[in-house]
């Protein structure tokens, strides 16, 4: 299985109350090779409306930290959580996470299989790591989980309106490299 066949799948796909309110789906985008894989919540009205990940406001300043980084987003794959825009970007509900996550998530993670997840906001931090609460007390470390390296990070969106966050999340997005080599060294 590809990822080109998962988005296909996904692009039909039924199977979560999230199908009726998505104009496209946005199985996600890049470099099936890449050692860095970003996690997001799920399309808002920008992505839903051309069918690809971060393309709206949020996306402008992901792009902008992966540049300080020295990396296009080309050169990294971006996902979702779920696939299918939330009406009026309400949060997922815990059974569209699980229904999205099983079907469609996991398995492109298994094809991409990256050094690094890197996930952006609480919704995709639960995903891996449901016992966590609250992103302030763990962004910007590393943690090891069946064999995966993951780095937690805050949601780009929320840095937008919130200068203090912004600085926070630029610094934390510079150490991805860091942590990039001491997997490499390991
Ligand atoms: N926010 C997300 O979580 N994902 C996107 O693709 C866009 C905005
Ligand atoms: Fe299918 Fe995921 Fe969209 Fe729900 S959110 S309809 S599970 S692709």
């Amino acid at each position: 299985m590809s990822l080109e066949e998962i988005a296909s799948e996904i692009k039909n796909c039924k199977k979560c109350p999230l199908f009726r309110s998505r104009t496209n789906t946005v199985p996600g985008e890049g470099n099936p090779k890449t050692e860095i894989l970003f996690i997001g919540e799920g399309p808002g009205q920008t992505e839903d409306k051309l069918g690809r990940p971060f393309v709206g406001d949020a996306g402008k300043f992901l792009d902008e930290m992966l540049a300080s980084i020295k990396y296009k987003r080309e050169d990294v794959f971006i996902l979702n959580v779920v696939k299918c825009r939330p009406l009026n970007n309400r949060d997922p509900l815990e059974d569209e996470v699980g229904i999205c996550t099983r079907n469609y998530l996991f398995r492109q993670i298994k094809e991409i299989k990256p050094k690094l997840i890197v996930t952006l906001g609480r919704h995709a931090m639960q995903v891996f790591f449901p016992q966590l609460k609250s992103i302030s007390a763990v962004h910007a470390k590393a943690y090891k989980k069946a064999g995966q390296v993951y780095m937690i990070l805050y949601h780009p969106a929320a840095g937008l309106y919130q200068q203090s966050l912004k600085e926070t999340m630029k610094d934390d997005f510079k150490k991805i490299t860091e942590i990039l080599r001491l997997i490499d060294t390991k």
